[in-house]
């Protein structure tokens, strides 16, 4: 299978640039190893995966598709990478994403742009794109990606492939190189659901590394793919398919509903009625506490260190102009200055109390419902260079998954037709720590 996974990606990836770094010497030995009769079995046996490169891994180079981390090699697994290894995966290598996983179309990576499997003239969204491109063009057999507002689901939507953002806290974020700590959360892109209950299962669970890591019993994902949802109760938000969406999107979507209807699900609408407000509000909290965590890059502590500096503030200066692109200087910039003193209260903190209204838009719903859907993303995959010359048009491709993370419920994103040759993606959102329901409905639906 490791062999088969390099022989795919040396055919395919110089046109889908879905890789930053290659492991083979380390994975050809591993498979090796796993291939030795005794061997233990773990759940995820032999099987080729592909890590974001903000996902930090021992000894192998780990970008986050930065300049500044260019020559990074870390010392230490993340939690998940260590997770990995003992369920029985062959790490194939480190995949592309938007700088410092800020973007939404893979355009973002210093190094170069993914490109769409269906059609590679188009992007295959963001800031997970190397990740489930990847998966979509059977490099790898699963990937695991981040999503801090929408990375791991909109991508998957507009690859055509499964991708499963877990409750806040499920999945430890120890050695994930932080975005939004409040926010970011790891979870698999996958070919099928069944195949995200195995690598779910693998990953999730207490870390004490992690300090917002949830301690809460890990269920048994995969024997939860029972097939049934005779008498679930599906929430479907009328501002998910108001204005905005895409109108062969929403056929797609309501196409699906009907497919759980027959199978024994009920539906009807509800509203969440702050949704209009997530996207401002993700951008104020995401873009704060990522120039706060990313205050760390200096050019002393990791990363590249500019030449030839005048004196310690110039060296600091120096290193984060050339090491930053722009996107992540725009938000370092938008950020700090909705921290600053004057402004706190006028946005950081009004944005907190919105958020605080969207999580409890969810609560209300799940009093009633067992899961929410809708589409991942109003439309499907654009053309390159489409909307890079502007943020806000690309910032909106985020308006059905933001809320989501910022309520920190769990969401699934599964294929559900496709329009004009490209695929459209179904979300599912579940209440917190029930990714069993997600899970349940998104394989019988499949
Ligand atoms: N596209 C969103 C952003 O640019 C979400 C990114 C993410 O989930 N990492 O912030």
């Amino acid at each position: 299978l490791t062999e088969a996974a390099y022989a795919r990606i040396a055919e395919t990836d110089e046109r889908i640039g879905a890789f930053l770094t290659l492991n083979e010497e380390a994975a050809r030995a591993r498979a090796a190893e796993l291939d030795q009769a005794g061997a233990d079995k773990g759940l995820l046996h032999a099987l080729p995966a592909g890590i974001k490169d903000n996902i930090v891994t021992k000894g192998l180079r780990t970008t986050c598709a930065s300049q500044f981390l260019s020559n990074y090699d870390p010392i230490y697994d993340a939690t998940v990478s260590g997770k990995l290894r003992d369920a029985g995966a062959v790490t194939i290598g480190k995949l592309n994403m938007d700088e410092f996983a800020m973007g939404g179309s893979n355009e973002n990576s210093s190094f170069r742009p993914v490109r769409n499997p269906w059609n590679t003239d188009y992007v295959p969204g963001g800031s997970s794109g190397g990740s489930a491109a990847s998966v979509a063009a059977g490099q790898v057999y699963f990937s695991l990606g981040s999503d801090t507002g929408g990375s791991i689901r909109q991508p998957a939507s507009y690859c055509g492939v499964v991708g499963l953002k877990p409750t806040y806290g499920l999945v430890s974020r120890f050695g994930l190189v932080a975005f939004a700590s409040s926010l970011d959360a790891i979870g698999p892109i996958t070919k099928n659901v069944e195949d995200a209950a195995y690598v779910l299962q693998s990953i999730a669970g207490h870390d004490r590394m992690d300090s917002t890591s949830a301690d809460v019993a890990i269920p048994d994902y995969v024997s939860s793919l029972s097939g049934d949802v005779k008498g679930m109760r599906i929430g479907v938000p009328k501002e998910y398919m108001g204005e905005g969406i895409d109108p062969k999107v929403k056929e797609a979507v309501l196409a699906a509903l009907r497919v759980l209807e027959d199978l024994g699900a009920t539906w009807e609408e509800v509203s969440l009625p702050h949704t209009e407000y997530a996207v401002a509000s993700y951008y104020l909290l995401a873009s704060s506490e990522a120039s706060s965590n990313l205050a760390r890059f200096d050019g002393v502590r990791y990363g590249v260190r500019a030449d030839d500096p005048d004196n310690l503030l110039d060296l600091y200066r120096k290193s984060r102009s050339q090491g930053f692109g722009q996107e992540v200087k725009r938000r370092i910039m938008l950020g700090t200055y909705a921290l600053s003193s004057g402004y706190y209260d006028a946005y950081y903190l009004k944005a907190q109390k919105v958020r605080t209204l969207i999580k409890q838009d969810f609560d209300k719903a799940f009093e009633k419902f067992d899961l929410l859907l809708g589409p991942t993303a109003p439309t499907p995959a654009f053309r390159i260079g489409e909307q890079i010359g502007d943020p806000l048009a690309m910032y909106l491709n985020d308006i059905v998954t933001i809320p989501v993370s910022l309520a920190g419920v769990p969401a699934i994103s599964v294929p559900c037709g496709f329009a004009d040759g490209l695929p459209i993606g179904l979300q599912l959102i579940g209440k917190p720590f029930d990714e069993a329901t997600v899970l349940r409905a998104a394989h019988a639906y499949e």
